[in-house]
């Protein structure tokens, strides 16, 4: 059985279930790091990538 990667933001170090989800709920890479939408949203959005 493979554990389930987790994405965890860079910022507050918050996790959400997967990947798929953080997209769903807004979380994007901020130059290369991954960010809640919550820490994302304190960057402009040129610098945002989605995954
Ligand atoms: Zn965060």
């Amino acid at each position: 059985m493979t554990r389930p990667v987790q994405p965890e933001c860079t910022g507050c170090g918050m996790t959400d279930v997967n990947f798929v989800w953080a997209a769903i709920a807004g979380w994007r890479l901020v130059l290369g790091r991954l960010r809640c939408r919550r820490c994302a949203s304190g960057f402009p959005t040129w610098m945002h990538r989605s995954f």
